[in-house]
């Protein structure tokens, strides 16, 4: 559905896109990670025609960007919200936009405003929603026209749990009806829930790609044990088992246990290590 084959952009020395290809598929939702200054934002600029490319090609459902404005979805990761317009103006606005009119964007509306808790604020100014409301606006002007392909640029950076969840499930419907999804975030709890694969971009380009396990399973993760005055902290790919062999071993009453699961940190550093071997 996406197709995104060699790109590089340059400026002066910084090699924004160095080499970057990515394929999504319809109804995948593709979790987009990376250190700052990855090339994340610079690719989702590029798919959604803002940018173009010094080589190589962006083709959605086999046309560049050009041609496939309608069928794009684009969630910005700054809010780019006009503050005198209301919820309901957005919506309407970006929905005429793509070609909806009368009931059939009134009903996208009204679904959108349901799905993403928008239903108390449809007609408040942007300028007055609290920051996780205008996330959700900016989500929902994204979503009105059921576009084919979801360019979702870190929407939910500074989200409450509840707003947060709003998203993904709105996410997870949308990838579930055929949508191609991008989503870049640094949460890699978020792509958990979302059921995403995984491309890891660094210095321009994917270096890693496949589904969470694939990339995950056999990463250390963390145990934390408390015992009296005893804290034991033990990096493993087993945290159960070395958990059960904490416990059996600990001389003083055990407190409290934690486990920490791979973080997206511990997924850079292997890539990093296996770069340099
Ligand atoms: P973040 O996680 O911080 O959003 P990112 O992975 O989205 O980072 P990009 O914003 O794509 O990274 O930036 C990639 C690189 O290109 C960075 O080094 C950035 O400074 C540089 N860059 C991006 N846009 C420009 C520009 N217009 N002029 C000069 N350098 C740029």
């Amino acid at each position: 559905m996406l197709e995104a084959i060699d790109l590089t952009k340059r400026y002066d020395e910084v090699h924004a896109l160095d080499g970057f290809s990515l394929q999504v598929a319809a109804g995948e939702i593709v979790g987009l990670v990376g250190h700052n200054g990855a090339g994340k934002t610079t690719f989702v600029d590029m798919v959604s025609g803002l940018l173009q490319p010094d080589s190589g090609e962006v083709l959605i459902n086999g046309r560049p960007p050009t041609q496939t404005r309608g069928e794009i979805g684009i969630s910005p990761q700054h809010i780019a919200l006009y503050r005198p317009l209301t919820v309901r103006e957005h919506l309407s606005l970006y929905g005429r936009l793509a070609g909806l009119r009368g009931a059939a964007l009134r009903n996208e509306i009204e679904d959108l405003a349901i799905a993403l808790q928008l239903t108390g604020f449809l007609d408040r100014r942007a300028g007055l929603l609290s920051g996780g409301q205008q996330r959700r606006t900016q989500a929902a002007t994204a979503l009105i026209h059921r576009p084919s392909l979801l360019l979702m640029d870190e929407p939910t950076a500074g989200a409450d749990p509840q707003t947060r969840e709003a998203l993904l499930d709105v996410v997870k419907q949308r990838a579930g009806e055929g949508a191609a999804v991008v989503y870049t975030t640094h949460y890699l709890n978020e792509l958990a829930d979302l059921r995403a694969t995984i491309a890891v971009a660094s210095q321009g380009k994917v270096i890693a790609r496949g589904s969470s396990a694939e990339l995950l399973d056999g990463l250390p993760g963390e145990v934390l044990l408390t015992a009296g005055a005893d804290q034991v902290r033990v990096s493993t790919t087993d945290p159960t088992a070395t958990l059960l062999e904490l416990i059996k071993n600990a001389r003083q009453p055990v407190e409290s246990v934690e486990l920490r699961n791979p973080s997206l940190d511990d997924l850079y550093r292997s890539l990093a290590a296996s770069d340099v071997h």
